[in-house]
């Protein structure tokens, strides 16, 4: 098996990086990565988090898979890679310098800008390798996501791994043109996002709910054997819309992430800062939260509530 150019032996432990660009003070920035290799065959699987730098809920969901001894696999290979863009990440920013998002940017271009290279390397040099990948994400902005994963539900392999990956909640998502998992989907490599929490902020549910969901997909891959975390409701959404501003104002939210909602009932409400106005915002259709803004400072058209419909709805 060959990882960022460097063969990686059945039964080993290695620590590469990816070498992708210099800072402009000359500052060489390596994107480390982690491989740890059973003596038996069995998939490869990527853990792969930061692709959005300010996304820190999927670093430390890496970061604890790491610490414990579910990444030393009885069979195939596990590769962790914690912070992609790690250029976003020293900046506290989502994209890299020059405001490009690096996962709006695949397949990539090894001459191109620094979001293009830096997607040209992993397509290149560690995508080829894997079967299987998580590309862990947070809600943007101050948006949170209740945990969930993302994935094409009439693709078989997609819906088998996020079963067994067992979130809160599995959401059907097209794949999005230049994003990593549909550039991987073309090489025929199966990668799911899952999504916990918002940006610059760790969500212990997020967190916990990540790192159980990465024992039980292993688990169920037969690369580790140990006791898997006891399986939870998992409900499969198929349908969903953002609940907008009709109004800019103050955004007062009276439902929380993850709650079950009926057509018609109150999900918060809109007001100015004078105490003049009100205005309710009612549920459009029944449904879970499964995102919600937590800046309640808001222009008309603002993102307010995700609301997402069940299969078969
Ligand atoms: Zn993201």
């Amino acid at each position: 098996m060959e990882i960022a150019g460097k063969i990686i032996a059945k039964d080993s432990f290695s620590q590469l990086s990816l070498d992708v660009a210099r800072l402009p003070s000359r500052t060489k920035i390596d994107i480390p990565i982690f491989v740890r290799r059973a003596p038996e065959v069995g998939p490869t699987l990527l853990l792969m988090a930061g692709l959005h730098g300010d996304e820190i809920n999927g670093i430390e969901i890496v970061r604890q898979i790491l610490e414990q001894n579910c990444c030393d696999p009885l069979t195939g290979t596990v590769i962790c890679i914690p912070i992609i863009n790690i250029y976003g990440f020293l900046n506290f920013s989502r994209a890299v310098p020059d405001g490009k998002d690096v996962n709006r940017s695949f397949p990539g271009s090894r001459q191109g800008s620094l979001a293009s290279r830096v997607a040209y390397h992993l397509m290149n040099e560690v995508i080829p390798a894997i079967d299987y990948g998580i590309d862990f994400h947070t809600g943007g902005a101050s948006r949170t996501n209740y945990p969930q994963v993302r994935c094409v539900l009439k693709d078989k392999d997609n819906t088998y791994l996020a079963k067994a990956f067992n979130a809160p909640f599995t959401i059907n998502a097209p794949l999005i043109p230049k994003s990593l998992r549909h550039a991987a989907a073309k090489l025929g490599k199966k990668i799911l996002v899952y999504e916990g929490g918002e940006s610059l902020r760790f969500d212990k549910v997020a967190i916990q709910h990540g790192v159980a969901g990465v024992k039980r997909l292993m688990g169920q891959l037969g690369m580790i054997q140990s006791k898997t975390p006891k399986r939870i409701e998992n409900l499969i959404i198929n349908k969903r819309r953002w609940v907008r501003a009709k109004n800019a104002g103050l955004f007062h939210a009276s439902v929380h992430n993850g709650q079950q909602v009926h057509k018609g009932q109150e999900l918060g409400f809109l007001s100015d800062p004078f105490g003049e106005f009100r205005t309710g915002i009612v549920a459009p259709n029944a449904g879970y939260i499964i995102g919600l803004n937590n800046n309640p400072v808001v222009n008309r058209g603002d993102a307010l509530l995700h609301l997402g419909q069940l299969v078969g709805v």
